[in-house]
């Protein structure tokens, strides 16, 4: 359990910076693949960005950086999908590491772009080079998103952000039905305070919320925003190889909450810590 802990916080410490820092991408390409039924994995190496295929087109969950989009692009084309068939552009939260190229795939696809009511500040002021951020749809908890018979549902899991989402769908193999979570982001956030955080002053209590509300939810296959959330490249050597890696059940996804949710509450006791501590001079 200890090395377990040492892993995430480990994790949080490589996660950190990179949500505040446009010009600090070092992401690498990394190989599309299939995740389960019609859920495929179009990131990096450690941004995720989903493409959900219906009959009808196609949905598309993070354009994380900017640059890379194009790698998204090929990335789409190497599994045998249109990108310009892509219709929905949906957002796990407001950082630029995970929405920085909405304007750009929007410009390329002419996707609906579907915001979170309490990210839509901090994703209009994210403009790469002074353009504007497409938001066509303002979500609310629990919305749905409809294209071509397929369904996902919009969780609002504030906390990383304020308008962190979690997005639920149904995924089909074989003769089964399974659960899929899709959580924005699970870890504690970055750099910004989670004690006296002036410009989020219920930081805390929100992420605990939503540790608590994960654990409610239906999961046989948890993804998330970041690679390392869902241990992608572990479960990705093993494709092909045995039953799919990536449906680890609901203790597989309650057991991986449980570790952000120890990593998160290390952070806060942390920062209770500092903010306790008389001033030095
Ligand atoms: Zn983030």
């Amino acid at each position: 359990m200890r090395t377990k802990g040492l892993v995430f916080a480990l994790l949080v410490a490589a996660l950190a910076p990179a949500h505040l820092m446009a010009q600090g991408n070092e992401d690498k390409p990394f190989p599309p693949h299939k995740v389960i039924g019609n859920i495929y994995f179009v990131g990096t190496d450690t941004h995720s960005s989903f493409l959900v295929t219906t009959p009808a087109g196609y949905i598309l969950i993070d354009s994380t950086y900017e640059s890379n989009v194009p790698w998204i692009r090929d990335s789409v084309e190497k599994l045998g999908f249109k990108f310009t068939d892509i219709k929905i552009l949906l957002t796990s939260h407001a950082h630029v590491d995970h929405c920085e190229g909405d304007a750009m795939v929007k410009e390329m696809t002419g996707a609906t772009v579907m915001i979170m009511d309490r990210d839509v500040p901090a994703t209009q002021a994210i403009r790469p080079e002074g353009k504007p951020h497409p938001i066509d749809r303002i979500l609310h908890h629990l919305d749905r998103v409809t294209l071509g018979g397929v369904a996902l549902t919009a969780h609002l899991t504030p906390g990383h952000t304020e308008g962190n989402t979690t997005w639920t769908l149904k995924a089909t193999e074989g003769d089964k039905s399974y659960d899929v979570v899709i959580p924005g982001s699970i870890s504690p956030n970055g750099m910004t305070p989670v004690v006296n955080n002036k410009a989020y002053p219920y930081i805390a209590e929100d992420s605990l919320f939503m540790y608590k509300y994960l654990r409610i939810l239906p999961c046989d296959v948890m993804l998330g925003s970041h690679t390392p959330f869902y241990h992608m490249q572990e479960k990705y050597a093993k494709l092909g190889k045995g039953p799919n890696p990536f449906i680890s059940g609901q203790q597989g996804c309650l057991a991986d909450i449980d570790g952000w949710e120890q990593a998160f509450r290390k952070r806060l006791a942390e920062d209770q810590k500092k903010a306790s501590a008389p001033a030095t001079q």
